[in-house]
C-alpha cells in the first residue's frame, strides 16, 4: 500500500482491521510540528474534515507564519503545501497513517535602513587651483555608506605684476602653494614725460617697468624776435636757442637755425 492517499470518504484498510474498524472513518492522525516556533502548536488531526489550522498558539520571533509542509526544512517557506483555511481533504500520502507537518516560517524583512548624513565632513582630496576636491561623512548608524561632496577648485591666487627684464611683458605668478600657473601680459606705459635736455621716459601703470630713450628734436623753428625753437617729437620738450645770423644775402641776414630773416638797417 505505497501510494495511497486518502481522499474524504476513502476508507484505509490495514492488514489487521477488523469488519468493524472498515466501517469506520479512516484512521489518520496529523501532527503539528512547531519546528522552531514556542506555544501549542494546533492540536493533531484525525479526521480528514474542515480545513488546514492556523499557526494556533505558536509565534517565532522574527518570523511570520505561512503554513505546513511535509518536509520539515523546505526552501522557500512561503511556498508551504498546506495553508490554513485550505480545505481538508488533500493528497496526504499515508505511507504511515501518522504524519507529522512542520510550520514554515518566514523571517520578517528587517525595517528598511534609512541612512542619516548629519556629522562633519572629512576632507578626503583637498581642491587645488584648477581641481575639485572630495568631502565625505559616514551614516550615523556606522553602516559603511558615505555621503560625498565636492569642494570647488580654488581658483588661482595671483600675485602683483613684476617685471620679467624682457621687453614688452610683465608676469605674475599664483601664490598657492605647489601651483606654478602664472600669467604675462603687455606692459601698459604711460605717456612719455620729459626727463631733462636729452632723454625722456615712460613707466608701466602696472608693473613699474621704466624706460628711458633720447629726445627725437625735429628742426628749428622761429619762435620769437629772438630765439627759435625745436621740440621733441615723442615728449613735449621743448628747446630753445638764440638767432645765430650767420648766412647773408643781399641786404638781408638769415639765422643758421630757423632762417628767421633780418635786415642789415636792424642789425
Ligand atoms: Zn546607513
Ligand atoms: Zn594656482
Ligand atoms: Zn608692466
Ligand atoms: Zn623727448
Ligand atoms: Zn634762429
Amino acid at each position: 500500500m505505497n501510494n495511497l492517499h486518502a481522499e474524504c470518504n476513502v476508507t484505509v484498510v490495514k492488514a489487521n482491521d477488523t469488519v468493524d474498524d472498515i466501517k469506520t472513518e479512516p484512521t489518520i492522525k496529523i501532527v503539528f510540528h512547531p519546528n522552531g516556533g514556542n506555544g501549542e502548536p494546533p492540536v493533531p488531526l484525525t479526521k480528514l474534515g474542515g480545513v488546514w489550522p492556523d499557526k494556533g498558539k505558536l509565534n517565532k520571533p522574527g518570523y511570520t507564519f505561512a503554513g505546513w509542509d511535509e518536509v520539515q526544512n523546505i526552501q522557500d517557506p512561503s511556498k508551504a503545501r498546506y495553508r490554513p483555511g485550505d480545505k481538508l481533504p488533500f493528497p496526504v500520502p499515508l505511507k504511515e497513517l501518522m504524519i507529522t507537518v512542520y510550520a514554515q516560517w518566514i523571517p520578517d524583512k528587517p525595517p528598511e535602513h534609512v541612512h542619516k548624513f548629519s556629522g562633519s565632513w572629512i576632507t578626503y582630496t583637498n581642491p587645488t587651483c584648477t581641481k575639485t576636491g572630495t568631502q565625505k561623512r559616514p551614516c550615523e548608524s556606522n553602516c559603511g555608506t558615505y555621503e560625498s561632496q565636492t569642494i570647488p577648485a580654488t581658483g588661482h591666487k595671483f600675485g602683483s605684476w613684476t617685471d620679467t627684464g624682457v621687453v614688452g611683458t610683465h608676469v605674475r605668478k599664483c601664490l598657492n602653494p605647489g601651483c606654478t600657473a602664472q600669467e604675462s601680459s603687455s606692459h601698459t606705459f604711460s605717456a612719455w614725460l620729459t626727463n631733462g635736455s636729452t632723454t625722456h621716459y615712460r613707466s608701466c601703470v602696472v608693473c613699474g617697468r621704466k624706460e628711458t630713450a633720447n629726445h627725437s628734436m625735429g628742426n628749428w623753428s622761429d619762435f620769437s624776435s629772438t630765439q627759435h625753437r625745436r621740440s621733441c617729437s615723442i615728449c613735449n620738450y621743448y628747446e630753445y636757442g638764440s638767432h645765430v645770423y650767420g648766412t647773408k644775402s643781399g641786404n638781408l641776414f638769415y639765422c643758421n637755425f630757423c632762417w628767421r630773416k633780418k635786415s642789415l638797417i636792424e642789425k
